[in-house]
């Protein structure tokens, strides 16, 4: 009955993983009942467990939003529409309808960048970092980009600006103390060979204290003067001015564009609440160079990331229903409120399971935007915390994370919490079924 339904392949394997367990339990001296009525169960979980994805869906209760491990950025309903529209047909990917020839994938996304934004013209690629490491290629090959020494960003996962540099074939020119860049050392580093200005955008940390940097302002004035292109690699890409709902410090794609930077960078699936893409804006004759680069091939972005990217940027042509629609910006900017009730929400569903089993409140604490943006601001949220009696925090952490779906929760102070911002309204009874069952067994 099982070959109806599953694979041979893995009705076979569950089958001899099942009786490979068993071998291993008699030899570590256990007497297992192999009877064919005690083996079937276990057959039955071997198969549901060969036969499942290996990537899948959980509930994010950490309360960070852009978690680059758990996949950042969340669709929105209309990306993924249209991502499921174009992945079942056809498209005009690379044809041009009017002409009825040939076509560029970049062009579908020039209009609404350019209305967004301001920037002239733009392409996407596979992610931020082949969006940086095209650029250093198109514009710096064999030439020197000067970075103050403040903004040598580590992303984690290996993106680090020197080593980008490096694959690049740019040469790397340093200038400044870690805390401190004048323009004046921007100036002095300046040579024949010169090829970019460079400004990283501090994603994951603040120099604190005694500082300086050089503004956009100040860069782009230099780069005119001298005629050097000045690039800006901004990590997250904020389309929104968050100041408005109290949120600061992440400057505008389109201030940038409005001072002056001839070529931006960023990230599709950070802030911007996207796809996994690159995005490059800015001079067309610039973006037009890069377009000539052989590397972009190996780089480019695919239909799907294209088509929800397309689609998550036509939204926020609306910016009031772009702040509720795109989740990453609906969980960015939720007021405190809305999430101390969905807390609540999370406590209802659980108190039944429960009483007698831990201590259980509703706590004030911070969470943070994550992924390379917004770095050190923390935004007040409630969180569902669970203290077990039976089992130890770190255990109840770890029956959670490997549960059906996993759920990832943090611990702090010896409690184990829920955060309620990160919490979807459809996931909290999916996340009261994995407590219950991580919560009941002794
Ligand atoms: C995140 C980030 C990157 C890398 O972007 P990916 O989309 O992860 O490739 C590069 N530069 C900065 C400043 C970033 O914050």
């Amino acid at each position: 009955m099982w070959l109806a339904v599953y694979p041979k392949k893995t009705v076979l394997k569950s089958i001899r993983d099942v009786l490979q367990r068993k071998r291993k339990d008699i030899l570590n001296g256990k007497t297992p009942e192999l009877s064919h009525d005690a083996l079937l169960p276990f057959i039955e979980t071997a198969i549901e467990a060969n036969s499942a994805c290996k990537l899948k869906p959980l509930i994010n209760a950490t309360g960070i939003i852009v978690h680059t491990n758990l996949g950042r950025a969340v669709l929105s309903a209309k990306a993924i529409e249209h991502m499921n529209c174009v992945a079942c047909s056809y498209s005009n990917l690379e044809y041009e309808l009017a002409g009825g020839k040939r076509g560029k994938r970049y062009s579908h996304l020039k209009d609404i960048i350019k209305e967004l934004t301001g920037a002239e013209d733009a392409i996407a690629v596979n992610n931020n970092a082949a969006a940086v490491l095209v650029c250093l290629n198109t514009f710096a090959k064999d030439r020197e980009v000067v970075v103050s020494r403040g903004e040598l960003v580590e992303i984690g996962g290996s993106f680090r600006i020197p080593e980008v540099m490096k694959a690049s074939g740019a040469v790397l020119r340093e200038v400044g103390a870690t805390n401190k860049t004048h323009l004046s050392d921007y100036e002095n580093s300046l040579c024949g060979n010169t090829a970019l200005l460079l400004k990283v955008h501090k994603s994951n940390y603040q120099v604190t204290g005694f500082t300086e940097e050089v503004s956009m302002d100040g860069l782009v004035k230099l780069g005119r003067e001298y005629k050097i292109p000045v690039m800006a690699d901004l990590g997250s890409g904020c389309l929104i001015d968050l100041g408005k709902y109290g949120i600061h410090s992440e400057p505008t794609v389109q201030s940038i564009i409005k001072a002056g930077a001839d070529i931006i960078t960023f990230s599709g699936d950070k802030l911007l609440g996207g796809p996994q893409a690159g995005i490059i804006l800015g001079r067309e004759k610039m973006i037009q160079k890069i377009q000539k680069n052989p590397l972009l091939r190996a780089v480019r972005i695919d239909k799907l990331s294209l088509a929800s990217l397309e689609a998550t940027l036509m939204q926020y042509l609306d910016e009031e229903k772009a702040v509720k629609e795109i989740p990453t910006l609906r969980m960015l900017i939720q007021p405190v409120e809305i999430i101390k009730k969905r807390a609540q929400r999370i406590y209802a569903s659980l108190e039944k399971y429960i009483t007698g089993r831990a201590e259980m409140e509703i706590i004030k604490d911070k969470s943070q935007a994550g992924g390379g943006s917004l770095p050190g601001a923390d935004f007040p949220t409630f969180a569902v915390s669970i203290r077990p009696s039976g089992i130890t925090v770190n255990e109840l952490e770890k029956r959670l994370r490997l549960g059906h779906p996993p759920v990832i929760a943090r611990i702090k102070e010896n409690a184990l919490l829920l955060d309620a911002r990160t919490v979807g309204d459809a996931e909290i009874k999916g996340l009261a079924h994995c407590v219950k069952t991580a919560i009941a067994t002794p």
